[in-house]
């Protein structure tokens, strides 16, 4: 079986996301990019996480020709070729409906820097694409675009993506997102949130850059 170990880590990470909350029923898809085979293993489309086999997941070229599975993929497949077309450095990309980020996505409101844990997008705040439907090449590109040099987008009236190095930090980035949402709107609800300045964050990225052990393979906050 193609992509093997990448398959199973797309049925793991699904289930994770599933429950953790941060996606309800098929909603939300996974994917993992190989650039040494040219190879992307992607979640089929509408089959719940808990459902989910490791030959259920879909090996795909960047130009979405299955290579090798029975299923057919995601409907956002567009949406994670084209991050890992503009994004060298990516090799995964989680897409959830989680409930806060869901939130400010209906507002068309960006993430801000209500906590320096934002900084995990590897920006000081995480923008909005408007409205488009879900699946079309409108909204993958308007995500790209919107992105910039961010590795996280709130998709308008719809969810979040989020990019990694790994699996791995793509989901925990996944996680912070909807964390800094929560908190983002939880503040909101009493007061006038504090947002980190600029320099504070511009701090914070480069403290990220040495945070935890020094050799330890980190894949995120
Ligand atoms: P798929 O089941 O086709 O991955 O679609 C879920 C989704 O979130 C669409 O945006
Ligand atoms: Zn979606």
């Amino acid at each position: 079986m193609l992509l093997e170990k990448e398959r199973e880590l797309v049925v793991e990470y699904g289930k994770k996301m599933s429950a953790d909350r941060l996606c309800t029923g098929t909603s939300g898809n996974i994917s993992i990019y190989v650039p040494e085979r040219g190879l992307m293993a992607i979640s089929p489309s509408g089959i719940g996480y808990f459902d989910t086999r490791p030959e259920d997941v879909v090996v795909t070229d960047l130009d979405a020709r299955i290579v090798e599975g029975t299923r057919k993929p995601s409907s956002e497949w567009a949406l994670h070729t084209l991050f890992y077309k503009n994004k060298p450095h990516i090799r995964a990309v989680v897409h959830t409906h989680s409930m806060y980020c869901a939130t400010f996505a209906v507002l068309g409101q960006p993430l801000r820097a209500v906590h320096y844990a934002i900084a995990d997008a590897g920006a000081a705040e995480v923008p909005c694409t408007p409205y488009f439907p879900f699946g079309t090449l409108e909204l993958a590109q308007s995500a790209v675009e919107t992105a910039g040099a961010g590795d996280a987008v709130l998709l308008g009236n719809h969810g979040l993506v989020a990019c990694g190095k790994d699996i791995a930090g793509a989901y925990s980035l996944a996680q912070n997102m909807e964390y800094v949402a929560e908190l983002q709107y939880r503040a909101l609800c009493i007061g006038k949130p504090n947002v980190l300045s600029q320099e504070a964050m511009a701090d914070v990225m480069e403290r990220f850059r040495s945070y935890g052990q020094p050799h330890g393979g980190k894949t995120g906050y």
